[in-house]
Formats: structure tokens, sequence, C-alpha cells
């Protein structure tokens, strides 16, 4: 199947090939895009390369978000290369992590302001800056974690800055929908990633997910990567501003 034939997408958010980014990548791929991606700092530049050097057409731009010539210039470089954009998923989150332990009260007001900028100033951030390569339509897809709209221990400024990137999506799918660009946000339940890492107990989350959700298991990247695909496909071209749970269903349960 080439449910992307012809499309082009821009990728942020690979560190290694556990990350989310990564698996919505190779997804993405096998379905027939071609790829732009992102890296933050020299120091994943090679990861990034390394990653994607069997891939066809794929260009790959350093994009920090916090500093905005580098994001003008990541997508000046996806026009030179490929003059159109039809897709981008936004898989990117930062907060310091002394910050993801203890209680949220204690969040200091440089751990909040940078939690927000990186983790939801960023999507509005980049649609802006996608808009104009998506003339026709496209697609914009975030992930999100259900410490959004609940309390889970550890997640803190995390969990408020995803409630406002979900918020984000809502209100970016209204504003760019009359350009036939989506916005939507997918809640990912638990994976071992390198920021995943950075919460503080987070194997007693995972087992308790695995344990407690529906299906009995924890969701694994490719799951995610695969709902990312269909998103930003024309498959699902009559939605838009949504959160979409890719959780093994644990969302649902309450007692
Ligand atoms: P990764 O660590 O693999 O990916 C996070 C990415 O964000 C890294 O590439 C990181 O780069 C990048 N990043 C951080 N700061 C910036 C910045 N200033 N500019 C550009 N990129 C930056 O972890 P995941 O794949 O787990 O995370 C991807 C997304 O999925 C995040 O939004 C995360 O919150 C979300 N998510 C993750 C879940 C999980 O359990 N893993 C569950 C639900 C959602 P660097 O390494 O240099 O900091």
């Amino acid at each position: 199947m080439n449910m992307l034939k012809d499309k082009v997408g821009m990728i942020f958010g690979v560190a290694n090939k556990r990350s989310i980014a990564w698996a919505c990548a190779q997804a993405c791929y096998e379905h027939g895009a071609k790829l732009a991606f992102t890296y933050q700092g020299e120091r994943l530049k090679e990861n990034v390369e390394k990653l994607t050097a069997e891939m066809d057409d794929a260009l790959v731009v350093a994009c920090d978000v916090t500093n905005q010539e580098e994001v003008e210039a990541a997508f000046q470089a996806i026009k030179k290369q490929y003059g159109k954009l039809d897709f981008v998923i936004h898989s990117i989150a930062f907060a310091p992590r002394e910050a993801l332990e203890g209680e949220f009260v204690t969040t200091s007001r440089e751990a909040f302001l940078t939690a927000m900028e990186i983790s939801a100033f960023s999507l509005p951030q980049v649609a802006l800056a996608a808009m104009p390569l998506m003339e026709t339509g496209g697609s914009i897809v975030t992930m999100s974690y259900y410490g959004a709209e609940k309390v889970v221990q550890n997640y803190n400024v995390m969990g408020v800055a995803k409630a406002a990137l979900e918020a984000s999506t809502r209100y970016l799918a209204e504003d760019l929908g009359k350009h036939n660009i989506r916005v939507n946000a997918i809640s990912a339940g638990p994976i071992n990633t390198l920021s995943a890492r950075g919460v503080k107990n987070m194997g007693t989350l995972l087992s308790h997910i695995g344990e407690k959700s529906p299906l009995r298991r924890n969701v694994e990247a490719r799951e995610v990567g695969n709902t990312a695909l269909f998103l930003v496909s024309d498959l699902a071209s009559a939605i838009t501003g949504e959160t979409i749970y890719v959780d093994c269903g644990y969302n649902i349960i309450g007692v």
C-alpha cells in the first residue's frame, strides 16, 4: 500500500531508534512519503543521519524550536528540496528533570516556561511556518499524554504543558481548517524512550498500565506510528482538532 505516495512530510523529534518520531517516520516512509527530519543540536545530528542514511531523498536539518531563525531555515530547506509540504509530525517535548519528580507546587518559573515553550508553543510556531508550504492542504500531528487531563504522579509541569498542547490543537484546527490543513493530537500510552526515562518512576507506571489497561499490555511505538500514518493520510480527511488515544484503552478505565 502506498497511502502517502507523492506526499512530503517533516518529522520533528527523532533522537534515536526508540523515539516515537522514528516509529512514525518508518510507517510513513513505508507508505511512500518523502521525509525531512529535524534534529536539535549537533549531538543528535549523527544519530539522525545514520538512521536515515538508507532512506531515499531524505533531508536532515537542524531545528531547535527555541531558535526562531533555525525554524525558518528548516522550512526554507524543505521548500528548496521538495517545493511543498504535506504533513508535519511534531513529536518533541522537554522539561528540566527536577520538575518531573516531587510536587508540582514547587515548579520553578524557569522550568514552567521552558516546558511550555518547547512542548506546547512549538506547535503553533511550527504550524505557522508550515502553512505557506501547504498550499493545497495538509495535516499536522502532535504527541500528547493522559497527564494532560488527569494527575499522573511526577508528570507535573509536563501535564500542564500537554493540556496547553491539546488546547492548541483545537484552536489550530479551527484556524487552519479553512486552508484544508488538519491538526490532531495522539495521546499515547507510556513508552520507554529517552524522554520518558526523565520522568521519575516511569518503570512503575509502565507495569501498572501493562496490568490495568483493557488490552493488558503497553502500547508499542510502532502502533503510535501507524496512527500517525492514518492521521496524515487522506483516510483521515474529515478528522481535525481531535486527541486520539493510542493507549491500549487505559483512558476508559474508572475504578
Ligand atoms: P524522545 O526523547 O525520543 O524524543 C523527544 C524529542 O524532543 C527529542 O528528539 C528531543 O531532542 C526533542 N526536543 C527536545 N527539546 C527540543 C527543542 N528545543 N527543539 C527541538 N526538539 C527538541 O522521546 P519520545 O519519543 O518519547 O517523545 C516524543 C513525544 O511523545 C514527546 O512530545 C513526548 O512528550 C510524547 N509522548 C511520549 C510518551 C512516552 O511515554 N514516551 C507518551 C506520550 C507522549 P533532545 O534529545 O536533543 O532533547
